[in-house]
């Protein structure tokens, strides 16, 4: 175990070491996406420079070496989630790739008119529109798990909405508007004793907290590498063999084949079904080497000083007047959405920037998040482990600098 300096482990990330604005950098927008260690963009160099070949096909010494290098990331990967086998694991884009996937392969061979597919207020349009395109193509209905003025779920009506009729629920680990942490596990186990399964989309809980898949005894379960410091365009589906085998491909191409013949095509076994394709080679690997980063450190640890973190900023605009957080659930994992009183967010993302810090502002994909508290949107300071204290100052100083500039 390596010990959490974050001097050193901001060594670790050459990009957070540059000027913007004549400011130094304070990167706080760790939710739309993060930034990536040396160990990462080392392993991608070294990938392209040594083994870069395409994989599962060749006989040639570096066919062999990047197939042996990409799955011995899905192995990463498994083990991370604690999945029962590499099967399970199914690379593909990122989480949108993966819901959209779950949604034709696996709900819709089963759903007709009239059956219901259950999500929640609180999620991001990547868990909202596969399956409003689903209802258009089926007749079924999208119903919501409604919300709390805290963004917590309100889960009074949760037994009528977990029916018969439900063919899935989708639901979010944590929210990338709010930060809530929603009850997963709990809302995993109601739905699996009625026979319905549970998508989880990970996309903010992976790098945030320690998943186990079969802890949790979900279904699914996706995320997204470049929200866990490994590049973008590859992301993860991990689902229940018994499921995943008994799906029809999404797409169908090279690799997810045994045999192609005219008169039929007999297709691969898992997971290389679900991986038509050339896949993104470097970016599993790239992956991996994030996993093993982290690993260094153990999840908790990082877990622990993004709270403390998360704990600090709250305080600090709770007691500044004309700040107001959106989102105040109990349970959170790193994200902080703020209003400034008087000041449009997009305003406040541009005054921030002058101050070099980077913060996210929008409706941040959950439009319906934003309809509830009747606000266009919100500025999102959101952390990453490499983040520190003295960032969480700048984020300060750039809210009193926004107020003074408009008076
Ligand atoms: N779900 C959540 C909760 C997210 O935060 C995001 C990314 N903002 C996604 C899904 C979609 O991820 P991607 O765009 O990487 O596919």
């Amino acid at each position: 175990m390596r010990a959490f300096d974050i001097e050193q482990i901001r060594a670790d990330f050459p990009i957070l070491h540059q000027q913007i604005n004549g400011q130094p950098l304070v990167y706080l927008d760790n939710a739309a996406s993060s930034q990536k260690p040396l160990q990462v963009i080392e392993a991608v160099d070294h990938y392209y420079r040594t083994d870069n070949a395409n994989v599962h096909r060749g006989v040639h010494r570096l066919s062999q070496r990047a197939t042996d290098a990409f799955e011995a990331s899905r192995s990463t990967v498994r083990d991370y989630l604690n999945a029962s086998s590499d099967r399970e694991i199914v690379f593909v884009r990122g989480a949108t790739e993966a819901i959209n996937l779950v949604a034709q392969s696996f709900v819709r061979p089963m759903i007709v008119e009239g059956d219901e597919i259950l999500i929640s207020h609180l999620e991001h349009h990547a868990n909202i529109v596969p399956w409003q395109m689903l209802c258009e193509q089926t007749g079924a209905q999208l119903k919501v798990i409604p919300m709390t003025d805290t963004g917590e779920l309100d889960l009074t009506q949760i037994d009528e909405l977990l029916n018969s009729r439900t063919k899935i629920l989708s639901i979010g680990h944590v929210s990338n508007a709010l930060g809530t942490v929603n009850p997963v596990k709990m809302l995993t186990e109601k739905a699996r004793a009625k026979g319905i399964p549970v998508l989880i989309d990970g996309a903010q809980a992976v790098p945030h907290l320690q998943v186990d898949v079969q802890a949790l005894d979900c279904d699914f379960y996706v995320f997204s590498g470049h929200k866990l410091f490994a590049p973008t365009g590859i992301g993860v589906l991990y689902g229940r063999q018994q499921l995943l085998e008994a799906m029809p491909p999404y797409q169908g191409g090279g690799d997810m084949i045994l045999s192609v013949s005219f008169s039929g095509t007999i297709y691969n076994e898992l997971p290389y079904k679900f991986e038509a394709g050339t896949p993104h080679i470097a970016g599993a690997i790239g992956l991996a080497a994030a996993i093993d980063y982290i690993q260094q450190f153990g999840m908790e640890v990082l877990a622990a000083h993004e709270h403390h973190l998360l704990d600090l900023a709250t305080a600090k605009l709770q007691a500044m007047d004309g700040v107001r957080i959106i989102g105040t659930a109990k349970e959170k994992a790193s994200v902080l959405s703020f209003m400034i009183d008087g000041v449009h967010p997009h305003d406040v993302g541009t005054i921030f920037d002058q101050q070099g810090v980077a913060i996210r502002t929008g409706h941040h994909c959950a439009q319906p998040v934003m309809e509830y508290f009747d606000i266009p949107a919100t500025a999102r300071a959101s952390f990453a482990f490499y983040n520190s204290e003295q960032e969480v100052d700048a984020l300060v100083a750039a809210i009193k600098k926004t107020q003074e500039l408009f008076g």
